[in-house]
This record gives C-alpha cells, structure tokens and sequence, in this order.
C-alpha cells in the first residue's frame, strides 16, 4: 500500500480500548470519564479480521496500543489470534506496564504469556521515576507496579523493551537525566516525545512544552554531548543519539519541531471504535466498523483500507486538529 505521497504503509497501530488505569495529564480529559459502550467497540474477531486484510495489503507490523491494552478482559486471546497471521511478523505491544507483572490462572505473568505469543517489543510509559512526580503527571500512584512490571518484561526476554517519556515542562523535565541512566542501568532504549496537542488543546501550551532542543541541553549539561546517529532507525519517527561519554543511546520524538518527522512514515491505525485513521495528527478518520458489521466482504474491505490510504495527507497538523471529545485514549497513542 502507497499513498500519493510515497508513503508506503506496512505498519499497523491497532487500539483495542479506550479504557484505562491510569490518568495520564496529556491524555485523558480531567472530568469524569465516559467509556466507549461495549458495542461501539470491536470485538477481537472483527479486529483480527481487519488486521489479516491489512497483512494481505502489505502490512508486515502491528502495535496494540489504547487506552491501556492489558485491561481489555480476554486481551491474550487476541494476541494468541495475532501471532496467527502468518504475515504479521512483528507484533508489538504499547502499555503503561502496571499489569505486566500480574499473574494469569496460569501462575505465569502477562508479560511472559505474552512473549510466549510472539510478541516482540514492549514499549512502556514512563514519565518519571519519582513517585510523586510519576504520580502528579499519571493521576495514579502506581510507580512500583511499573517498575515490577518492567522487571517482568526483562524475565520474560523479548527481543525490546523501550520506554517512552512525554516531556512536561514543569514536570518532568528534572526526571530526564535519572531516568537515561536508569535504562542505561537495565538495558532499555529510552525517547524523549514532545507532548502533542491530541486530548485538549491547552495541553499544548508555552509554559508546559518541552522542545526537543531544550531537553537535549537539559541532557547535555548533566551527561555530556549528545553525538547524532542518523543511520539508526527504529521502525518510527524518533531521531537517534548517542552520548560521548556516557554508553548510552537515546530518541527523541520531535512531533512539532522536527519538519521532516512525517516523511518516512509508515503508519495506518485502527481505532477501538472502528475508524482507519491515516494520520494521528489530523482530525481525518474513516468509518470501517458498518461495512464490516453489514457483511462486506474481504475485497470490500481491501478496497476500503486502499482508499483510506489514499486520503493519507502528507504531513501531520497537529496545531489545528483537536477535536473536542476525540480522546488519545480512543484513537491510540
Ligand atoms: N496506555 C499505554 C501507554 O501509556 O503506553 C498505551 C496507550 S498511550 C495513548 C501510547 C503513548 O502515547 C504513550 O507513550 C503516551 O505517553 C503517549 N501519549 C499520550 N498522549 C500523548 C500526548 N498528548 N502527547 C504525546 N504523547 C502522548
Ligand atoms: Fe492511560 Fe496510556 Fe493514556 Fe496514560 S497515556 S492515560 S496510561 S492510555
């Protein structure tokens, strides 16, 4: 799949629901939640489904995101569908890793039955290892529960453990430093992503973004100079470092200043309401969910997702596209 831009699609971004655990500021809105109903949701057959139509297209990678992923009830049944699509040969997971270390009937962790399962990477939210400050910006005082998880997550051996840290201006940003020498410390990638005005708008505001460039002076200052490795590349849009002096590598995820962050994109996503979404950053989204309940049959679909990816724009427009009650929660992060 192409679109008229060049983009060639092979990754898919699945968000199985728009429930979660935790509060995060930059993600959920502050009054009281009102969940998706069950039935505007997909079930893991339609998911599935509409996951092998994208494999027989090109797609090659999938993500199951959220909302928070692992409180989905039945969630290791859809992976165990998953990891029987022969052509989806790399299945990841994004969570904010407070249940990676809970225990199944089977006496084993979710983060073991899960790489049981195929499952590759794992990246992990992880804003701070401060428990106050874990606990100011996730809404929950879950700091312990994370870090068991991430010990799970390194038990259960998969090929990747990331953390992602969304930079808060007068937040977090005293938290980067500690936390790069904490996955310098257990072998984890880290990035740095720059908050995106995807929730509410006035997350997005002077005082509380935190530039890419303003963070690597952060870093710089506390850890040395930061040297660029542009032939390291992740299947994302993060831009790579290294640090002189200290044996670490580190991303950033420029969403707003880096004016090349879409050019390489490969990305489709799937909403847990059932919407294709071309892009994160623009309010445009197509509606799979009733041909695929009104019987359509596997080339309908095809032709849907190839339409879908010919609507694909060439840049993200994440100034100008929040959309009043469209929660990250519900499209995916
Ligand atoms: N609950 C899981 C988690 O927290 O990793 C998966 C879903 S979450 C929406 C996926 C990613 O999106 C997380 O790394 C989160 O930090 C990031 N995210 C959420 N809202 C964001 C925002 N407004 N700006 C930048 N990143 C955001
Ligand atoms: Fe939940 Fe993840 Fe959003 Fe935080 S970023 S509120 S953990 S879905």
């Amino acid at each position: 799949m192409q679109d008229r831009f060049g983009h060639r699609i092979s990754y898919l971004r699945v968000s199985i629901t728009d429930r979660c655990n935790e509060r995060c500021v930059y993600c959920m809105p502050r009054e009281l939640q009102e969940w998706l109903p069950h039935g505007e949701v997909l079930n893991y057959d339609e998911m599935t489904r509409l996951v092998r139509i994208g494999a027989d297209l090109g797609v090659s990678k999938v993500r199951v995101t959220g909302g928070e992923p692992l409180t989905r009830r039945g969630i290791l049944q859809f992976f165990r569908q998953l990891s029987r699509i022969e052509r989806i040969r790399d299945i990841g997971i994004s969570t904010n890793g407070t249940l990676l270390a809970k225990r199944t009937e089977t006496g084993r962790t979710i983060a073991e039955e899960l790489a049981d399962l195929r499952v590759k990477n794992v990246n992990v939210s992880l804003d701070s290892l401060d428990r106050d400050i874990y606990a100011a910006v996730t809404g929950r005082d879950a700091l312990p529960q994370t870090l068991a998880g991430l010990r799970s997550a390194q038990q259960a051996g998969f090929t990747q453990i990331r953390l992602n840290t969304v930079m808060i201006r007068g937040k977090n940003e005293e938290s980067f430093g500690d936390l790069v020498r904490f996955a310098r410390q257990e072998g984890f990638l880290i990035r740095f992503i720059e908050l995106m005005p995807v929730t509410t708008s006035d997350v997005l505001s002077d005082e509380n973004f935190c530039p890419v460039a303003e963070a690597k002076r952060r870093l710089e200052a506390e850890l040395g100079p930061l040297i660029p490795e542009p032939d390291f590349r992740t299947n994302g849009p993060a831009l790579y470092y290294r640090f002189r002096d200290f044996p670490q590598r580190i991303g950033f995820i420029g969403a707003l200043t880096n004016l090349h962050f879409c050019e390489t994109c490969n990305k489709l996503r799937l909403t847990c309401d059932g919407k294709l979404r071309p892009c994160l950053g623009n309010h445009l989204e197509f509606d799979i969910k009733t041909p695929l309940r009104q019987g359509a049959t596997d080339e309908d679909l095809q032709r849907f997702f190839l339409q879908v990816v010919d609507r694909k724009p060439e840049q993200h427009d994440f100034r100008f596209n929040y959309q009043p009650g469209r929660k990250m929660v519900a499209i995916g992060g």
